[in-house]
């Protein structure tokens, strides 16, 4: 958009099945609703034959279109397609992924009748593109800087790509934070002791769409600490939707003795009402699910009542409590010191969810005042407001922020050994440093590998990249002596150097992630790609414009041809020509659904050029009648001269 100026900086959270927009504005945090009036939108995109969609859009036809509609892409960013993770996911996704050369995943779609691939990175940009024309169009100006939240369990790999997701998206990143972060923030104002000494431990528990979060951190003076994180990248509210479909189709196959379950259409639409289901359950006790000719031409037709929707999830529900155990015990921090216990994530709507933790905590209110599925954001938000200097507002200007490293990072060393430099959990920024040397004599070649993970060998953990140095002098065993410095910046994003101490050349060797990180090159082209594509939809939303222009036109002169007062101003050979002239349009129309939107508008010019001067001549000169038996026809004439220039040679005449 290019409105009045550069607008002010964003918060987003890039959520795996929705995402949220807010911003700071008029002294609070606004959450920004989307074309469709809506909160949150689906992190949804689709790809049919003639253009791209992106949030409900591409939700909403999804049952049409499963191969080609790409969600998830979080589940996917920063990983590599040999990932176990992908592996498993691959198998429940209708789109197809398949390896790049780099072992990196690649979405698979057909799009405008050919075969795209696309990086997870690309998609989630084409979330984030969607989110600031969102909030473009409710700020009127245009978005560059913006705060984006990871989940806490996100490794440095999957933080820089959803970086480089929003450069594709032509997003200035202020930073990245992670989601119980943003959501101690969204509360931290309204809620923080500023008293030293009074400090608070607060539990963040997120139950979302496809992700569970727990995050203990500590606030004190208006500074955060995230004592520990623990998660499941596979637990939220498509397992409760999962649950209610299984349920459903069983119903099914009692009730009709038919199997729908190896018809995704079927399951799609099923799914969808399942959602809605699940959603209403929260606030009613009983809902009824209604689906026209489901399957077979059989239309489906059940009930559910919330016991029954609790009672088959349960052991998931528990799941979420028996994680929040182990996050305590990771913190060393026992129940009873938790002073806050904050909900974030739509899932925790959910009352049983609500109960089971209120339960595990002895009976103790839970923070829910701020929006479940908002709360992300709104942190967000305000940390954006803090990073582009956002004025007058002290609040805001106190606020500090901490992260933590979500697992440990370390070296391979002699014997498979994980040679660990920065713990788990260990306050960002930060800079570590350890010494190491050769393992055997002469030896005139190191490589440094870096692993993250918590396994005691090295290889069991996650291999992140390698730092390698040549040309180390002949010397004993144990002598030379590498310096290797692990660096992690506010973003969380890490950088390893190896130094050779021992010589005179000495050797420093920084190493960012490549495996599995987008090259500069390949940013880039997908920046410009993103152009292209946001180029595309502009020209297809313009060709649909003039499309509908035409066609609204041709029915307007029809309507007029129609009136008994009109068609008398008209001689016979003119009506005639009309006439024609409409036939001829609407059945090119008929013949010319996907034609550029000029040819539209030259086939409108054509037709203006015939209508315009007979309309005008009758409007303007009263010759036919007159000016006041016209005046009904005014939106027939207004609308016949709209936003062309072909009024034809006969208005000239008449001036
Ligand atoms: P994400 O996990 O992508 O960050 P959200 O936090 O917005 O997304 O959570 C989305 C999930 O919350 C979806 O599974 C949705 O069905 C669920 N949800 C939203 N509202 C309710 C509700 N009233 N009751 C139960 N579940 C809900
Ligand atoms: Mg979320």
């Amino acid at each position: 958009m290019t409105g009045k100026g550069e607008g002010p900086a964003i918060g987003i959270d890039l959520g795996t099945t929705y995402s949220c927009a807010a911003v700071w504005q008029h002294d609070r945090v606004e959450i920004i609703p989307n074309d469709q009036g809506n909160r949150t939108t689906p992190s949804y995109v689709a790809f049919t034959d003639t253009e791209r969609l992106i949030g409900d859009a591409a939700k909403n036809q999804v049952a049409m279109n499963p191969v080609n509609t790409v969600f998830d892409a979080k589940r996917l960013i920063g990983r590599r397609f040999s990932d176990p993770c992908v592996q498993s996911d691959t198998k429940l996704w209708p789109f197809k992924i398949i390896p790049d050369t780099a072992d990196k995943p690649s979405i698979v779609v057909s799009f405008k009748g050919t075969e795209k691939k696309f990086a997870a990175e690309e998609i989630s940009s084409m979330v984030l593109t969607k989110m600031k024309e969102i909030a473009e169009a409710y700020l009127g100006s245009t978005i560059r800087n913006a705060v984006i939240t990871v989940p806490a369990y996100f490794n440095d790999s999957q933080r820089q790509a959803t970086r480089d997701a929003g450069l594709i998206a032509g997003l200035n990143v202020l930073r990245i934070i992670v989601e119980p972060t943003a959501a101690a923030i969204a509360y931290g104002l309204d809620k923080m002791s500023n008293i030293k000494g009074n400090k608070k431990n607060v539990l963040i528990f997120d139950l979302g769409g496809g992700t569970f979060d727990v995050s203990l951190l500590t606030i004190e003076e208006s500074y955060f600490d995230v004592k520990a994180t623990t998660g499941d990248t596979h637990l939220g509210g498509e397992d409760f939707d999962n649950r209610m479909v299984s349920h459903f189709v069983q119903e099914f196959k009692r009730k009709h003795n038919k199997d729908i379950s190896g018809n995704p259409r079927a399951l799609r639409r099923l799914r969808t009402a399942c959602e809605r289901a699940k959603r209403t359950l929260s606030s009613a006790a009983q809902t009824s699910i209604e689906i026209d000719a489901f399957f077979e031409g059989i239309d489906f037709q059940s009930t559910i009542t919330r016991p029954n929707f609790e009672e088959m999830n349960m052991d998931l529900f528990r799941k979420c409590i028996e994680l929040v155990e182990n996050c305590l015990k990771d913190s060393n921090i026992v129940k009873s010191s938790v002073h806050d216990i904050v909900l974030v994530g739509g899932s925790t709507r959910i009352p049983k969810v609500q109960q089971l933790m209120q339960e595990f905590f002895n009976g103790k209110e839970l923070c829910k005042s701020i929006n479940q599925d908002e709360a992300v954001a709104y942190g967000a938000a305000v940390q954006a407001a803090i990073l582009g200097g956002a004025k007058g507002n002290e609040k805001i200007q106190d606020l500090v922020l901490v992260d933590v490293t979500p697992l440990s990072l370390g070296v391979n060393t002699e014997g498979d050994v994980m040679s660990i430099v920065i713990p788990r959990n260990t306050t960002i920024p930060t800079k570590k440093e350890r010494g190491y040397t050769t393992s055997y004599a002469n030896q005139a070649f190191v490589c440094f590998e870096v692993f993250e993970g918590e396994r005691a060998r090295a290889t069991d953990n996650n291999l992140l990249g390698k730092v390698g140095l040549h040309g180390i002098p002949p010397a004993p065993v144990g002598v030379p002596k590498f310096n290797v410095c692990f660096d992690i910046d506010a973003n969380g994003i890490l950088n390893v150097s190896a130094e050779d101490e021992g010589t005179s050349q000495k050797k420093k060797i920084t190493i960012t992630y490549d495996k599995g990180r987008l090259s500069k090159e390949e940013i880039e082209r997908m920046i410009k790609e993103a152009e292209k594509y946001k180029f595309e939809d502009e020209q297809h939303r313009k060709k649909v414009e003039a499309k509908i222009a035409l066609e609204k036109y041709a029915y307007n002169i029809r309507n007029s041809l129609n009136d008994k007062k009109i068609s008398d101003m008209l001689y016979p050979a003119e009506k005639k020509e009309v006439e024609d002239a409409i036939e001829h349009s609407l059945e090119w129309l008929q013949r010319n659904q996907l034609a550029q939107a000029n040819e539209f508008e030259d086939n409108m010019k054509e037709l203006e050029g015939i209508w315009n001067p007979i309309i005008a001549e009758i409007y303007q000169s009263g010759t036919r009648g007159g000016w006041d038996s016209m005046k009904d026809h005014n939106a027939s004439y207004t609308a016949s001269t709209s936003g062309t220039t072909g009024a034809g040679p006969r208005i000239e005449e008449v001036d």
